[in-house]
């Protein structure tokens, strides 16, 4: 397999800090598509898997996977993309099966963007805190041409993440929808969903983002740890995504959902401490759901929306050197409202 060498930006320990090193990159095969990245978004996803916060983490580990660039070079078979056309990849790059519609729930498994296993090189995934990244056309998205291209790099995975489950469970113009959590995904959801025609509702730990919600397309707020403003939406809402990356009380949230609703974690992973309160499920036909990412197809749906409804994330840029300060400011709530890395000022 022939290689080359592009410079990345990632991490040799949970506890160390992301630092600049030398990854290998394959040459195109016959469908690939090599793009030159020029803006990649920065995940809490990133945050978890840098500092082992699920396991599994292998390293180094380069995370990011919220990537848009420039095409470089195409295999031979490739037909969707020339050289010099603008491209996407979120967060997969490759699916053993042929007809997948949704590669992130394929049962023999999809490749992640990073922390994968690459069959190609017998390494892990190294994702697009890099300069360049070869992956294969049917994983590469077309980018709206009417669209910022940094402010787009977050629909890659906050877009499609919540994007996803609001096709899911059919939300609809009318539908009232409430987002817990504004961050990264909590400002793609009150705007997709906002795009979709529902009536949206912020619930927040946060007053001081009452101001911004707003302006971001929320109609209402709701600050969670205020009980008299839970108990005023108590049945409420037809859907409820909840992007919390942490272990967090669900139950007052489910007391919110009207009968025979859903409320959608994408947020966090494991065991749910306090348990979940089983009355409220059964008395009223409430479920609590889980979502993973979203299909290709799907994916290219969302950035085709975007573009006819002028739907972008709200960033603030940053260099490449800069991304361990943007981590401990993600960690404390403190993203106006997804990170994105320029990436020429990492290649300068
Ligand atoms: P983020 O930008 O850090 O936003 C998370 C928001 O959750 C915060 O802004 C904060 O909002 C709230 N929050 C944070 N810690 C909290 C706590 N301990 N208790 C209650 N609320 C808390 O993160 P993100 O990038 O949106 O990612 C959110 C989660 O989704 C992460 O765990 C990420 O790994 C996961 N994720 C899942 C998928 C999937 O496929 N399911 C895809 C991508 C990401 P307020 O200040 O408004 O309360
Ligand atoms: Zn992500």
């Amino acid at each position: 397999m022939e290689t080359f060498k592009v410079k990345a930006y990632g991490t040799v320990a949970p506890d160390a800090d992301l630092k600049q090193m030398e990854i290998q990159r394959r040459q195109v095969l016959a469908d690939d598509v090599e793009i030159d990245i020029l803006y990649c978004g920065v995940c809490h996803s990133d945050l978890h898997t840098a500092r082992n916060d699920w396991g599994g983490t292998k390293y180094p580990a380069v995370p990011g996977h919220e990537i848009v660039g420039k095409v470089t070079a195409v295999g031979s078979k490739v037909t969707k993309f020339k050289v010099g056309d603008f491209a996407a990849i979120g967060c997969m790059v490759d699916c053993s099966c042929p007809n997948c519609k949704e590669e992130q729930y394929c049962t023999s498994g999809f490749t992640g963007t990073y922390n994968s296993a690459d069959v190609h090189l017998g390494t892990q995934t190294y994702g697009g805190y890099s300069e360049k990244i070869v992956a294969k056309e049917s994983f590469v998205l077309k980018v709206p041409a009417n669209l910022d291209l940094a402010a787009v790099a977050p629909l890659l995975c906050a877009g499609i993440t919540t994007w996803s489950p609001l096709r899911h469970w059919n939300v609809t113009k009318g539908s009232k929808v409430a987002v817990v959590g504004l961050g990264g995904l909590g400002h793609m959801a009150i705007k997709l969903a906002k795009g979709l025609g529902a009536e949206v509702t912020l619930f927040s730990r946060t007053p001081g983002k009452t101001k911004d919600a707003l302006k971001l397309g929320a109609d209402h707020v709701v600050i969670s740890t205020d009980d008299e403003q839970m108990k005023a939406v108590a049945n409420s809402f037809d859907f409820i995504i909840d992007t919390v990356p942490y272990v967090h009380d669900v139950n007052p949230y489910v007391t919110t959902l009207k009968t025979s609703s859903t409320l959608v974690l994408v947020g966090f992973l494991g065991e749910l401490s306090p348990a979940l309160n089983t009355v409220p499920l059964v008395l009223g036909r409430k479920a609590v759901a889980g979502s993973l990412i979203g299909g290709i197809e799907e994916t290219q749906e969302m950035l085709d929306f975007c573009g006819k409804h002028n739907i972008v994330s709200d960033i603030e840029l940053i260099e490449m050197h800069n991304i361990n300060a943007a981590y401990e400011r993600m960690l404390n709530s403190d993203v106006k409202y997804r990170f994105v890395v320029d990436m020429a000022s990492f290649k300068s």
